[in-house]
């Protein structure tokens, strides 16, 4: 944890109490503080609006005799981002409180998600147990649902970076529905984030900064618009939901096993590993997960984007209705 000292102070943001850098992006700093008047714990999401060189970085006193370049995200990126967090409204969705901005930086308030992300997790546990994945991966898609058919958005960029846990949990790894990463640790009451109180930390999703208001597929037309569009733009969207479904599958794959399924140390060989969907249930990872867990994964990981799972066949799915087995009787 970095000392309260060694926080920044943001010109426009002296109604908040910066707490703790939760994540770091290139061009954003995510804080946990608190918002003064309230005493209520939040998110604060600085982005910067310029770009800095490598020689101001450093430097204290930012400002007018430095060279402003126009930063890469712009600000109707930005603009988008909010205006899409401010019309969605779900359990499984991160909130956004405010926004506001300074001449230097775009301030998100958001709700504070203090479990940080799905992939630390991950990396902790090695992977999680088809119970556990099941609990994940359905609240994600229950907020992906809500996107799909009632928002019209898609967000693009699913991946276990921007799924976040609400709150830390903390129960031994005993608990039947986990699987320790450490076997000889387990004795010593290794700990699991996320995992308690009989089920599992909230999950919801972050980040809509790629996110995009897409086509009513029914009736072809934009949300809230009556289209002059052109066929290629019809067409064009028509699957760009079944993106957030592909990912949808990446991150069940990861979740079960703790690597994903594509992965290739040089870029190009991995492009055509995608671009083919080659991938396999390696053994001996795999050879213990169900024949249903399997099945999904391969409806969400389909080339053919009208062959793949909706959001809505993927709820259907046996895998994601099966009851989670009862713990085993105490020995
Ligand atoms: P970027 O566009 O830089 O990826 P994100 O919105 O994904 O920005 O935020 C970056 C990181 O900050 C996330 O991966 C997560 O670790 C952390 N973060 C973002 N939003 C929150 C939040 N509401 N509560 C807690 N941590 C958050
Ligand atoms: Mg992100």
């Amino acid at each position: 944890r970095e000392a309260k000292s060694k926080m920044p102070t943001y010109k426009g943001l002296e109604e908040f109490k910066l707490l703790e850098k939760m994540g770091d992006g290139a061009f954003s700093n995510v804080y946990h503080a608190l918002e003064i008047s309230t005493r209520k714990k939040v998110a604060v999401k600085v982005v910067r609006k310029y770009e800095l060189n490598a020689s101001q970085a450093g430097e204290k006193h930012l400002n007018e005799k430095f060279k402003k370049k126009p930063r890469v995200t712009e600000r109707a990126n930005i603009l988008k981002e909010v205006q899409i967090m401010r019309g969605v409204n779900h359990t499984g969705i991160v909130k956004l409180y405010n926004f506001f901005e300074s001449p230097e930086h775009y301030f998100l308030i958001m709700e504070l998600m203090e479990g940080g992300e799905l992939f630390h997790q991950i990396v902790k546990l090695t992977y999680f147990s088809e119970n556990l994945s099941r609990h994940v991966i359905l609240q994600v898609a229950h907020g992906i649902r809500h996107l799909h058919e009632e928002c019209g958005v898609v967000h693009r960029d699913i991946k276990p970076e921007n799924l976040l846990f609400e709150r830390i949990e903390i129960v031994p790894s005993k608990n039947p529905s986990v699987r320790p990463y450490d076997e000889e640790k387990e004795d010593e009451g290794e700990f699991i984030p996320g995992v308690g109180g009989g089920g599992i930390g909230k999950v919801k999703i972050a980040d809509f900064g790629l996110s995009k208001i897409v086509w009513n597929e029914e009736t072809m037309t934009p949300c809230g618009t009556v289209g002059y569009t052109a066929p290629e733009i019809v067409k064009d969207e028509r699957y760009s939901k079944s993106v957030d479904m592909w990912a949808l599958g990446c991150v069940l794959y990861t979740l079960l096993c703790g690597f994903p399924p594509f992965y290739d140390e040089t870029i190009s060989v991995l492009t055509e590993k995608v671009a083919r969907g080659y991938y396999t249930f390696l053994s001996p990872w795999w050879d213990d997960i169900s024949h249903s867990g399997k099945d999904l994964i391969q409806n969400l990981l389909c080339v053919d984007p009208s062959r793949r799972y909706t959001i809505d066949e993927f709820l259907a799915h046996p895998w994601c209705n099966a009851a989670p087995a009862p713990p085993p009787p105490p020995t």
